[in-house]
């Protein structure tokens, strides 16, 4: 197996370019990459394994779906806009 060493180029995934982009190791931890630097955008971050981070548009579509479940409708049946006023506040149960 080869070692990986700072300034190997690996792919991972940027946050700012938001695709799999070609990043230099800048920082290793126990063999492995621990942070990078894109070489499109020169922006460091951790490194992430080429896994992109949900997107809030991602996040607001689960809770869409799940808020759907719980009134018994069907995907679909979600207005494509929904009310930031309409979400329950008062439940006291965040989501985690
Ligand atoms: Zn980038």
């Amino acid at each position: 197996m080869r070692e990986l060493q700072l300034g190997d180029i690996i792919d991972d995934y940027c946050v700012k370019c938001r695709r799999i982009t070609n990043h230099a190791i800048v920082s290793l931890l126990d063999g492995q990459a621990a942070k990078v630097r894109c070489r499109t955008c020169y922006s460091d971050h951790d490194f992430r394994n080429e896994i992109a981070p949900p997107t809030k548009r991602e996040l607001m579509k689960q809770k869409e779906l799940f808020n759907a479940v719980l009134n018994g409708m069907t995907p679909g049946t979600v207005p494509a806009e929904p009310a930031d006023a309409e979400e329950p506040k008062a439940k006291g149960k965040a989501a985690s």
